[in-house]
């Protein structure tokens, strides 16, 4: 019987298997992953999980009796510490498992902040997993101080989880200004407001010099040389795809564990999916840190491992929830040269990303219908005017039917 093996109970790894055995693969399947619980959700671990809001069980994908209905081995708290591409196998620590065909779904890692600047001391946190939340959670609590190092989605959502908790938050940010890698100044402006009003204090072109304290953190120096009290710091420095298993085992690495449209890696047999890979994209190379390209890359893998010849084509989208805001994006916005804002009717805001006369992405800020609109005018490769932007709400699904 054949044996598929994929290692990483993530989301991308989970969807995998799911896939593979709902698409008829009737061979053996493995699931290896290093966390000791079965796949979840990361998502709500900087949102409603860190709130205190959503139960542990909610955050999994299934329940564990799925995998077992569906006749899937699950190895949790295993990690693959080698590949032999030619023997095909792959070892855990001692043992040796042989695979037919191989998945890599493994992540990425937080970047963390050196011990030579304090990066080890006590009550410093990075969010990735399940236990890094457990760990910070009992930190986050009313009348503490925060320091959030990083002004991305996730230093942004932590510091709304912090000032929600009745938390005083410091964010810095050493770029020029936050989001500044994902977004434009409009977006970045509608959310440094956004945090003000919680009372957030957002120090932009300012850069963690060091943490202090004698075993947990109770202050930083700024790289201006002020210094601040803090009971807690999260780390939200981005991160790096993990590909340290698939560098080792000699697989082509290029910004992540490179594979082609189909998911094959430079091994024969070899896939990978999700966060860990970079993969072809309108004639460039991206990779994308994201729960429906994991879920959307990790299902056409599947049918690749099962004798397929499909090819992955991204559609970009993402979200993220502060306070009562959920922003909404659809498209890459890389290489825009204009935005246009469209004011709906409450409040909601929507910032349309073009290049020349194209629409490339959006940003939607509870504007749920303009964020429809624009996600399936990109996708379905259509553009609209700059003016059209400016369609009165009850208008606006009549630009897709052109
Ligand atoms: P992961 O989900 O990270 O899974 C990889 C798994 O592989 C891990 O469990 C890891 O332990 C395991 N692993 C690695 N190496 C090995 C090994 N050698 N042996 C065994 N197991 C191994 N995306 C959105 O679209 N919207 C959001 O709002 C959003 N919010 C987020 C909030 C947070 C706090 C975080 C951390 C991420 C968020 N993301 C969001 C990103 C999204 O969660 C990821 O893009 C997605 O989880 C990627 O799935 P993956 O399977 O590639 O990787």
């Amino acid at each position: 019987m054949a044996h598929f093996i994929v290692v990483g109970g993530g989301q991308a790894g989970a969807s995998l298997v799911t896939k593979l055995r709902n698409s008829g693969f009737d061979g053996e399947i493995t699931l290896i992953g290093a966390e000791p619980v079965p796949p979840y959700e990361r998502p709500p671990l900087s949102k409603a999980y860190l709130l205190g809001e959503m139960a542990q069980e909610r955050l999994y994908l299934r329940p564990a009796q799925v995998y077992e209905d569906l006749d899937i081995t699950l190895r949790l708290g295993s990690s693959v510490t080698a590949i032999d591409t030619a023997a095909r196998t792959v070892a855990l620590g001692n043992e040796v498992l042989g695979y037919d065909k191989l998945a890599l779904c493994t992540g990425s890692h937080p970047r963390r902040l050196p011990a030579a600047i304090g990066g080890d001391l006590d009550h410093v946190f990075t969010v990735r997993t399940l236990a890094d939340v457990d760990a910070m959670a009992p930190q986050v609590r009313e009348g503490r101080r925060a320091l959030i190092v990083g002004g991305g989605y996730i230093g942004l959502e932590a510091a709304a989880v912090a000032a929600k908790k009745g938390m005083q938050v410091t964010l810095v940010e050493m770029g020029q200004r936050i989001l500044q890698r994902v977004a434009a100044p409009e977006t970045a402006e509608h959310f440094r407001a956004l945090h003000r009003s919680h009372g957030v204090e957002i120090l932009e072109g300012l850069g963690l010099e060091r943490l202090l304290g004698e075993g947990a953190v109770s202050g930083a120096r700024l790289t201006d040389g002020s210094e601040i009290a803090v009971d807690m710091v999260v780390v939200g420095v981005g991160i790096a795809p993990a590909t340290e298993l698939a560098e080792a085992a000699g697989l082509e690495i290029d910004n992540g564990i490179k594979v082609d449209a189909q998911g094959r890696t430079s091994a024969p047999d070899v896939f990978a999916a999700g966060d860990c890979t970079s993969f072809p994209y309108k004639g460039e190379r991206i990779r994308l840190e994201s729960v429906p390209n994991a879920i959307d890359q990790a299902e056409v893998v599947a049918q690749n491992m099962m004798g397929g010849a499909v090819e992955y084509v991204a559609t970009p989208w993402f979200w993220s929830d502060q306070y009562d805001c959920k922003l909404q994006i659809a498209g890459l916005n890389t290489g825009y040269d204009h935005v246009e804002t469209r004011h709906g009717a409450d409040g909601r805001t929507s910032f349309w990303y073009f290049h020349g006369e194209t629409l490339v992405a959006v940003d939607a800020m509870n504007d749920a219908r303009g964020y429809m609109v624009a996600k399936r005018l990109i996708e379905a490769g259509k553009t609209i005017t700059r003016a059209e932007v400016h369609t009165p709400d009850g208008e606006l699904k009549a630009l897709l039917k052109r």
